[in-house]
């Protein structure tokens, strides 16, 4: 019998995951990308892996502190003024989705994707260049308020009935645990399942060379449409140029949107900016990521550097970065970190996937037999895409999925 095929568009962490996992399945997998393997929002995010990311980013208490985020430059979110009758739509359905009760559904569907993520990562990296990239570390969550990293009653009670383990901690353990830390941190909370990669862009790469290894086709190119009939993706047109296609999977980050509406399918997805420094011969870094959660960024130990990564902006795909955001960071490290060197400093913006309710789209395309939708991890990608992939390969196998995939449903937005 022929080897079944699939063509994955994204070799981003979802795009590569799901190649290696598609190949344990069988596949003979080609992975098309416009631009370098792992260059786009996987290549400069703060490497968190976080099995306990239960808690959505958009939850009620989140919109009291809004308007005055979106009013100070330096705040961890903003809105370019051309974008924002654009971006009003997906904020008044992320302020619909914020809902308690969704909140609730939300925090189940996030646990489910993440809760066995480093497990996950193991399959994929066992033996391989790539185990060396992920540690078992811990996080560490840190506030200049007392008790605010310890995170609100909502906030509380949905981490401990997913079962996340944390310990709170004053100001005394905080300093005590990260002594690089300058002392004006007044609470913290250690999350001590919780992980980091090294480096997610050469995380991204390894895996990428295991898939090459074990026999599959990267393709350079822009996909710019698809040939479809009866109900089917018959080629994947590249730079115009159709591609035969057997099975589709669509993983390419934040252009899926584009992607999908070829297919018919129009979600929200939104272009989530965020930026990163590195600093290299820094000084002085932390012993583990630790996210300041006043100001909505990390500051990570990488083998590249110090990297404070973080902030969100809501401007248009295309739109050229507005690199004062990086500045709000480097300021952010010189109060973080005493004595910190910022010589040698490079700076990066990228675009996270996201929907209005934080969760991703995975499932097939609707009225579409051999297309299947794989993105929107918003935050989360690092630490989701293992498990994506594996579902991915899951759903094209006709497999029972080994988690009810019904919560990520692109139809979810019809309704
Ligand atoms: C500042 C920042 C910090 C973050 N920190 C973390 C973190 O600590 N932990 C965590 O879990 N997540 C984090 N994230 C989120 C994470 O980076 C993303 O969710 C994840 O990288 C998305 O992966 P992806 O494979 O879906 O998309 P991408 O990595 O963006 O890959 C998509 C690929 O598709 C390709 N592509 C797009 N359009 C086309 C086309 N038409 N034809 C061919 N190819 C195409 C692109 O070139 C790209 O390579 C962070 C994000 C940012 C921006």
């Amino acid at each position: 019998m022929d080897q079944r095929k699939a063509c994955v568009i994204g070799a981003g962490i979802v795009g590569v995951c799901s190649a290696l996992w598609l190949q344990r399945e069988g596949f003979d997998v080609t992975v098309v990308d416009a631009g370098p393997i792992g260059e786009g929002a996987s290549f400069g995010n703060a490497g968190n892996i976080s099995p306990g990311s239960v808690v959505p980013h958009l939850i009620p208490e989140l919109w009291k502190e809004l308007p005055g985020w979106m009013l100070d430059a330096q705040g961890p979110l903003t809105v370019r003024p051309a974008h924002v009758l654009k971006a009003l739509p997906w904020l008044l359905a992320a302020a619909r989705a914020s809902r308690r009760e969704r909140v609730l559904e939300v925090s189940r569907a996030m646990l489910a994707l993440h809760g066995n993520a480093l497990q996950a990562y193991e399959t994929l990296t066992h033996g391989t260049q790539a185990a060396r990239l992920i540690e078992r570390c811990g996080q560490l969550y840190v506030s200049e308020h007392p008790t605010a990293a310890h995170g609100s009653a909502l906030v509380q009670m949905l981490r401990s009935s997913a079962g996340v383990r944390s310990e709170a901690l004053d100001w005394m353990e905080v300093r005590e645990l990260e002594p690089s830390l300058a002392p004006i941190f007044r609470s913290g909370l250690l999350l001590p399942d919780n992980a980091r990669t090294r480096d997610p862009h050469a995380l991204v790469k390894a895996l990428a060379g295991e898939a090459t290894r074990n026999g599959a086709t990267f393709v350079r190119g822009k996909v710019t449409g698809f040939d479809r009939s009866a109900g089917q993706v018959r080629a994947v047109l590249i730079e115009g140029r159709p591609q035969p296609v057997e099975n589709v999977v669509i993983a390419a980050g934040a252009a899926s949107g584009q992607l999908s509406a070829w297919l018919g399918t129009r979600v929200p997805l939104a272009a989530e900016r965020g930026y990163h420094i590195t600093i290299s011969d820094a000084g002085v870094a932390p012993r583990i990521p630790v996210m300041h959660c006043d100001a909505r960024f990390v500051a990570s130990p990488m083998d590249v550097g110090l990297r404070l990564a973080g902030t969100a902006e809501f401007a248009a795909l295309d739109a050229a970065p507005n690199w004062r955001r990086t500045q709000v960071l480097e300021n952010q490290a010189r109060r973080m970190f005493p004595g910190v060197r910022v010589e040698k400093v490079s700076r990066w913006m990228g675009s996270r996937p996201s929907l209005p309710d934080g969760l991703p789209v995975l499932g097939r395309a609707p009225g579409c037999r051999n297309a299947w939708f794989a993105f929107g991890n918003s935050h989360f990608g690092m630490t989701a895409g293992p498990t994506m992939g594996r579902l991915v390969a899951e759903l094209l196998a006709g497999r029972q999925t080994s988690i009810d995939v019904a919560p990520y449903a692109a139809e979810r937005f019809a309704r």
